[in-house]
C-alpha cells in the first residue's frame, strides 16, 4: 500500500494501492503479462490454492496489474473489494451468475442498457429466474412488489439511453429491508458523480469501456462490493461461470484513464450542460433529457444525488426518427458511433443500435422512444460541438419549411 495520506478523490485516483518502493522505484506501475506464477515449493503452491497463503497463481483468478486496478477502483467507489472483467457485460453477468438459482426473482428497472436487457429477459429467464420489470423512478413501486423471493434489485442511474434517474438511497433501503441485494450500474455517473455503495447499494458494476477508460481504446468492466461478495464473484461468477477476466494490458489502460477521470468528468459535465441548453433552445428539438436542465422531470433528485449531471444527453426531434437520421448524417465533428465517455463526441440512435435488443413493443413499454437520439458529449471545444449540432438542426428546420 502507498504511504500517502489518501483522502481526496483525485489523489486516490492517481496513487491508491501502489507503492513505487516495492516495484524498483517505478513511478508507473509495471505491466504484469504473466499468465501463471511460480511456486517456491509444491507445498507453497498447494497452500496458495487452498487459500491458506497469499499469492498469485493464475491470471484468470488474479494478476498484480489487474489487482492494482481493483484496489484503486474500490478506493474510488468506497467499496471493500472489486473484480475487474473483460467487459461491462462480463461484470454484470458474473454478478448475476454468482448469486442466483432457479426460482429466485430479480426486480429490474424499466430502462436498461440493451444487452443487459437481453441477458435478463432472454438469458436468465431461460434458467428459471423470474425477471420483473418495475419503474424504479418511484421507490413506492418497489415496495409494492418486492417479496421474499426477490434476491437482486438492479438499475442504472442515469439510465441508458433515456437518462431516467433512480433514488439510490431510497431503493437500497427497501431492498435491504427485504433481504435483497441492490446492484447499480454506475457507468453513466462514474464514482465522480455518485458512489452508490456509500448511499446503501451492495454492488456496483461498470462498463470500464466508457468513462473509466475514457479513450475508446479498450473494452472492460468491473464489479465492486463487500469482500465476501467479491470473493463469490471472483471464484464463482468469473473463475468458473463466465471466464470473462480482464487482460492485464487493459487494466493498465484503465489505470491510466483513472488518473484524469475527475478532470475529464468536470469538463464532460460543463460541456454537456452547455450543449443541452443549446439543444433545448432549438426549434427543431421536441425534448431534451438532461438531468441538469430545470425542465428535467427528476431535476430535484439530480440535484440531491449528483454533484454534476454527467456528459450524456438524450433528445428527440419534432420530425421524429426520420429527422433524427437526417440530422445525424449532417454532422461533421460529432461522430456517428455507439459507446460513450470518450474524448470524441459520439451520437447514435438507440432504437436501431444499442437498444435494438428490445422489440418495438418492448421499447414502447420501457420508455425508449423510437425517435430518441443519444449524444455523448466529448472533450472537444464546446462551441464547436454546439455549432456542429446547430448546423445539422438548422438544416432540419429549413427542410421542414421546404416540405
Ligand atoms: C456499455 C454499457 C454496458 C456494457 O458494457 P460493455 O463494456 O460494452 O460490455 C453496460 N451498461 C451500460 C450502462 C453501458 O453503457
Amino acid at each position: 500500500m502507498s504511504s500517502f495520506p489518501l483522502s481526496g478523490f483525485a489523489t486516490r485516483a492517481i496513487h491508491a494501492g501502489y507503492d513505487a518502493k516495492a516495484n524498483d522505484g517505478a513511478l508507473v506501475p509495471p505491466l504484469h503479462l504473466s499468465s501463471t506464477f511460480v511456486f517456491e515449493t509444491a507445498e507453497a503452491g498447494a497452500e496458495i490454492f487452498a487459500g491458506e497463503r497469499e499469492g498469485y497463481f493464475y491470471s484468470r483468478i488474479a494478476n498484480p496489474t489487474v489487482d492494482l486496478l481493483e484496489r484503486r477502483m474500490a478506493a474510488l467507489e468506497g467499496a471493500e473489494a472489486a473484480v475487474a472483467t473483460a467487459s461491462g457485460m462480463g461484470a454484470i453477468t458474473a454478478v448475476f451468475w454468482s448469486f442466483l438459482k432457479p426460482g429466485d426473482e430479480i426486480i429490474v428497472d424499466q430502462t436498461l442498457y440493451g444487452c443487459t436487457f437481453a441477458f435478463m429477459r432472454h438469458g436468465l429467464a431461460r434458467f428459471g429466474v423470474r425477471v420483473t420489470h418495475v419503474d424504479l423512478t418511484d421507490p413506492a413501486n418497489l415496495e409494492a412488489c418486492i417479496s421474499a423471493a426477490t434476491k437482486i434489485v438492479y438499475f442504472e442511474t442515469p439510465a441508458n439511453p433515456n437518462m431516467r434517474l433512480v433514488d439510490i438511497a431510497a431503493v437500497s433501503a427497501i431492498a435491504r429491508d427485504h433481504g435483497a441485494r441492490t446492484v447499480v450500474d454506475n457507468t453513466y455517473a462514474t464514482p465522480v458523480l455518485t458512489q452508490p455503495i456509500t448511499l446503501g447499494a451492495d454492488i456496483v458494476v461498470h462498463s470500464a469501456t466508457k468513462y473509466l477508460g475514457g479513450h475508446g481504446d479498450l473494452v472492460g468492466g468491473i464489479a465492486l462490493g463487500t469482500g465476501a461478495d467479491m470473493r463469490q464473484v471472483r471464484l464463482v461468477g468469473v473463475k468458473d461461470m463466465t471466464g470473462a477476466v480482464m487482460a492485464p494490458f487493459n487494466a493498465m489502460l484503465v489505470l491510466r484513464g483513472l488518473k484524469t477521470l475527475k478532470l475529464r468528468m468536470a469538463e464532460h459535465c460543463r460541456s454537456a450542460a452547455a450543449v443541452a441548453a443549446t439543444l433545448n433552445d432549438h426549434p427543431a428539438v421536441a425534448a431534451v433529457h438532461y438531468p441538469g436542465l430545470a425542465c428535467f422531470a427528476q431535476h430535484d433528485l439530480a440535484r440531491r444525488q449528483m454533484p454534476g449531471f454527467g456528459g450524456m444527453i438524450a433528445f428527440e426531434l419534432k420530425g421524429g426518427y426520420a429527422a433524427g437520421v437526417a440530422m445525424m448524417n449532417r454532422l461533421t465533428l460529432v461522430q456517428r458511433a455507439v459507446s460513450l465517455g470518450d474524448a470524441e463526441s459520439l451520437i447514435q440512435h438507440p432504437a436501431s443500435m444499442t437498444h435494438s435488443t428490445y422489440t418495438a413493443q418492448e421499447r414502447h413499454a420501457h420508455g425508449i422512444a423510437d425517435g430518441l437520439v443519444r449524444l455523448s458529449v466529448g472533450l472537444e471545444e464546446v462551441d464547436e460541438i454546439a455549432a456542429d449540432l446547430t448546423q445539422a438542426l438548422d438544416a432540419e428546420v429549413r427542410a421542414s419549411v421546404d416540405a
